[in-house]
């Protein structure tokens, strides 16, 4: 249980959510808050007029605001892609597999293209190039997920 003052930090710290905030701590990570937290939330979105929101609506409407949060690709992508990712990426001090670039990066769901090389120091020979979206550093620092270009 949390104290009078804990709880009316934490109602503040709800109230001070946007919209998008609010729906991400109710529809995303509900695991990740303290039940008096999802409810705070849940009321101030009732208070909002944004009650009952589901998370096909959050995507709709902040849909920048759902893809920084999740490893998933945006339709748009997806469908520019197949299933096939770059898997696990051998490689030791510039010797090995790497993805380099930084093209095209999507709007939406934040994705870049960058293809993969094999390097001895330098770049020696080019295989093919994906869509890669770097996840939340704190949440999945250092991760990746990947799609390769069609
Ligand atoms: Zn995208």
């Amino acid at each position: 249980m949390l104290n009078p003052e804990e709880y009316s930090d934490l109602r503040e710290r709800m109230q001070s959510l946007d919209d998008g905030g609010l729906m991400r701590v109710v529809l995303l990570f509900q695991d990740e808050y303290k039940p008096e937290a999802i409810s705070i939330a849940k009321e101030e979105l009732r208070r909002r007029g944004l009650e009952g929101v589901t998370l096909e609506q959050l995507i709709e409407q902040t849909p920048e605001e759902y893809y920084n949060f999740v490893p998933d690709f945006c339709p748009g992508c997806i469908a520019e892609t197949t299933d096939k990712s770059v898997g696990k990426l051998f490689h030791f001090y510039n010797i090995g597999f790497y993805l380099i670039g930084d093209g095209s990066e999507c709007d939406i769901c934040g994705s870049i293209i960058q293809r993969i090389w094999f390097l001895i120091f330098i770049p020696i020979y080019p295989g093919s190039k994906y869509r890669v979206k770097y996840l939340e550093p704190g949440f999945f620092h250092g991760k990746f997920v990947s799609r390769r270009l069609k």
